[in-house]
């Protein structure tokens, strides 16, 4: 058993390499509030440059980022349309209703990928009775839905039918990088597509924290105000912008190994009875998969690896998730494969393994 145990529950579990935490030393900062902070601007031209947008927000977290969106596009009274299993509905806390009093019409996605024929008529008539139909959010990759990748194609018919029936876009891209990497499509081709796009530094990346909205300066200026109002207004933020900077620079493309590692790690799922990949593919570095019932629950398959040096995340009663990333080596995704393989036999209730020396 490795000494430090191979730490799959999350891609958000890295810590700042020696070379970031150098950058974050050696940042030039200022009170953000005033916008005085040099490095802010620059994280907050980049982004908006690399999604062709006309400007970005640096805030906390992709939550906030994602419920500044919602405030931004809405009134209270106004619907957005997403899948059912998205983020923004089901990870934020009821953030679309108690943040901006919006309510959610959520459409059962293909692994949270939406068809524009599930969203032709779901706008509602001009009618006293209704909530008023204004703003579209999808997820790229799709989290809940295994880290897909949203099909560029589907979301081109989606853009095309929000324009034609004046509604807005948005995009929950937390694992954008992630998409950009596994397809080869430029971060600007996906953000043409949406009115304004979240990414997240702190996932994949491998920032401590911060997230970045980006879209029209119109909307990024009332989005400031937003960010204020949620309690979101940084002081030398500097600071953390240049763990993000960093990550932009050095963390993009390796990606590639982490969706590599978890094909290895996917494999060994795939192989194994009593286990099952859900989705049956696995596209980037999420790897969602099913306990069978009668080997136990999700918790203890997830108790069971964990005494032999594999954390993961038991998500559900029969689901669990395993995301590879920066602090995951091949070698340590070989050593999770290979726990799994052999810590796993079939039809064996996992809380009756014997726990490892
Ligand atoms: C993690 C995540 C977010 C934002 O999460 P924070 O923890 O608030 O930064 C948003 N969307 C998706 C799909 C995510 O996975």
């Amino acid at each position: 058993m490795p000494e430090t145990p191979v730490d799959l529950r999350s891609d958000t579990v890295t810590r700042p390499t020696p070379a970031m935490r150098a950058a974050m030393q050696a940042a030039e900062v200022g009170d953000d509030v005033f916008q005085d902070d040099p490095t802010v601007h620059r994280l907050e031209a980049r982004v908006a440059e690399l999604l062709g947008k006309e400007a970005a927000l640096f805030v906390p977290s992709g939550t906030m980022s994602n419920q500044i969106a919602v405030k931004v596009h809405t009134q209270p009274g106004d619907e957005l349309i997403c899948d059912v299993n998205c983020h923004i509905y089901n990870y934020e806390a009821g953030g679309p209703a108690i943040l901006s009093g919006v309510t959610c019409h959520t459409l059962h996605g293909e692994d949270g990928i939406l068809d524009v024929t599930q969203l032709e008529d779901t706008i509602r008539p001009d009618d006293d009775h209704q909530v008023r139909t204004r703003l579209v959010c999808l997820e790229n990759t799709h989290n809940r839905g295994g880290g897909r990748i949203y099909p560029i194609e589907k979301i081109q018919a989606i853009r095309a039918w929000t324009r034609q029936h004046g509604l807005i876009l948005h995009l929950d891209g937390a694992r954008l990088w992630n998409a950009i990497v596994a397809t080869g499509i430029p971060a600007k081709q996906w953000g043409d597509l949406f009115d304004t796009v979240s990414v997240c530094f702190s996932k994949g990346l491998g920032a401590p924290v911060g997230s970045a909205l980006a879209g029209p300066r119109e909307a990024i200026v009332r989005a400031r105000r937003v960010r204020k109002l949620f309690g979101g207004g940084m002081r030398q933020a500097g600071v953390i912008a240049s763990a993000a900077l960093h990550a932009l620079d050095h963390h993009i493309e390796r990606l590639a190994d982490d969706h590599r590692n978890a094909q290895t790690i996917a494999q060994a799922i795939a192989d194994t009875p009593g286990l099952r990949l859900v989705p049956a593919e696995v596209d980037t570095n999420l790897i969602w998969f099913r306990v069978a019932r009668e080997m136990g629950t999700a918790k203890e398959m997830a108790l069971a690896l964990k005494e032999r040096g594999v954390l993961v995340h038991a998500a559900g009663p029969q689901t669990l998730r395993a995301c590879t990333h920066l602090d995951v080596s091949a070698a340590q995704a070989e050593f999770a494969a290979e726990t799994i393989r052999r810590y796993v036999p079939k039809s064996v209730p996992v809380a009756r393994l014997q726990p490892s020396k």
